[in-house]
């Protein structure tokens, strides 16, 4: 048959005339995510650099997202540029299946120097996604029991394993059918500064008393992109306790609360707990390449190898020597600062800054957590009409259902987060 049998089928590429603009040429053939195929509003970007994006419209915002809490040095910092430069004058990428790099050796040894001492052994996996992918086929693998305990009100990823351990509510209720059935128990009902009562634990003792799961699946404290909420430090030192009454492994998303974002280097510092596997991504290469990493205990490592000889998992990018190496710096740039004095000027700027918003008719809650900070509406906002708002306040802030949030780059001045907040505070005053 001929390739051309139906030319009907095939469609001209456009040309890329420099008439039309980028967000027109994007709007013909990209899909962007969690967006209809034809993405609106949108808005090209020409240049990051520090705290600022320009626009293909000329206009400069300040970045009050991070890009998705990953970008905590700010775009194009020189020292991850660098690192960046340096190895890809080395080496691209070469594949890990029997081979090892300075890089991927140089980061392993980085985050096993800072996380708990249990954890000993990192996989490299390509996006915090599969990080949690990964994970739960480590729990999985190690136990044999083919599922875990998750919490309502969690975000884990888009991958299935990831979507299956998300709020069933959330936004992957679509799929339901085609994922893992995973035991879930209700979200933790106390608050970051309360005590968590025996009955508070009550649906964890019963799921646990009634299913056999192989992990509880956890982020620890704050509950990010599925509601921007933060719990009990307690409930989460409870659940870890009931856990190894139990012999349940705990399994720690710290991607989204990793690398200081919360006030602590990690969430679960905030309770003084330790997982038996761990999850780190966004910030880990500064915001620079996409990289997650799992770490996991002696004994753990142990149980998987006892029952397959190997973990059943190896992709072909894993452990990009470009992303390590960029990783490692980021990582290194971050602990020789004073971060934690620089989230907490940050978070202390972000509650004065939206304070102000709490008297506004449509707002229902104002929360700060380290460099967090969080505007809960009432109603889900009309993407239309407050995103270009936003953009016309001088802020980059990417706001969805009923929450408006901001987790600005750490080398953001004062005036850098006094804009970000304000153009929130005016964009829901209208
Ligand atoms: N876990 C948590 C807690 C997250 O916030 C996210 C991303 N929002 C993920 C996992 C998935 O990471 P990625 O988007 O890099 O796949």
């Amino acid at each position: 048959m001929s390739e051309r049998a139906d030319p009907g089928l095939r469609r001209a590429p456009e040309r890329a005339d420099d008439d039309v603009d980028l967000v027109a040429r994007d709007q013909r053939v990209l899909w962007h995510p969690y967006a209809p195929a034809v993405a609106d509003p949108l808005f090209g970007v020409v240049d990051a650099h520090g705290t600022r994006l320009t626009l293909d419209d000329g206009r400069e915002v300040v970045d009050g997202m991070s890009s998705w809490w990953a970008a905590i040095h700010g775009y194009r910092h020189p020292v991850l540029d660098a690192a960046l430069h340096a190895q890809v004058d080395r080496f691209a990428h070469v594949m890990f299946g029997g081979l090892t790099h300075e890089p991927a050796v140089e980061l392993g040894e980085l985050l096993v120097s800072m996380t708990p001492d249990p954890l000993t052994r990192v996989f490299f996996t390509d996006s915090g996604s599969v990080a949690v992918e990964v994970a739960l086929k480590m729990a999985v693998q190690a136990t044999g029991i083919p599922r875990v305990l998750a919490i309502r009100g969690g975000y884990h990823g888009d991958t299935a394993g990831a979507m299956s351990v998300t709020d069933p509510a959330g936004m992957h209720a679509v799929f339901r059918g085609y994922l893992p059935e995973q035991v879930f128990v209700p979200r933790p009902k106390p608050l970051y500064d309360e005590e968590c009562s025996e009955e508070d634990l009550a649906p964890v003792v019963r799921a646990l008393s009634t299913r056999d799961v192989a992990a509880v699946v956890v982020e620890p404290v704050v509950q990010g992109a599925g509601g921007m909420r933060w719990y009990s430090p307690d409930y989460l030192r409870r659940l870890v306790a009931l856990c190894r009454e139990r012999g349940v492994l705990v399994v720690f998303d710290e991607i989204a609360t990793g690398f200081g974002r919360t006030g602590e280097l990690w969430g679960m510092d905030h309770a003084g707990v330790v997982p038996d596997v761990m999850c780190v991504g966004k910030a880990l290469t500064g915001g620079t390449m996409t990289l997650g990493a799992v770490l996991c205990t002696d004994a753990v490592a142990a149980r998987v190898e006892a029952r397959a000889g190997a973990l059943m998992h190896g992709p072909t990018f894993m452990a990009n020597p470009l992303a390590c190496a960029v990783a490692t710096a980021s990582t290194r740039l971050l602990l020789d600062q004073d971060w934690r004095g620089t989230v907490a000027r940050v978070s202390a700027e972000l509650r004065a800054g939206l304070a102000p918003a709490l008297s506004l008719d449509a707002v229902a809650d104002v929360r700060v957590l380290g460099a967090i900070g969080v505007v809960e509406l009432h109603e889900p906002c009309d993407m239309k009409v407050l995103q270009p708002r936003l953009v016309d306040e001088g802020a980059w802030v990417r706001p969805f259902g009923r929450l408006v949030y901001t987790m600005p780059p750490y080398v953001s001045t004062t005036e850098d987060v006094a804009a970000v907040t304000g153009a929130i505070v005016r964009s829901l005053s209208g």
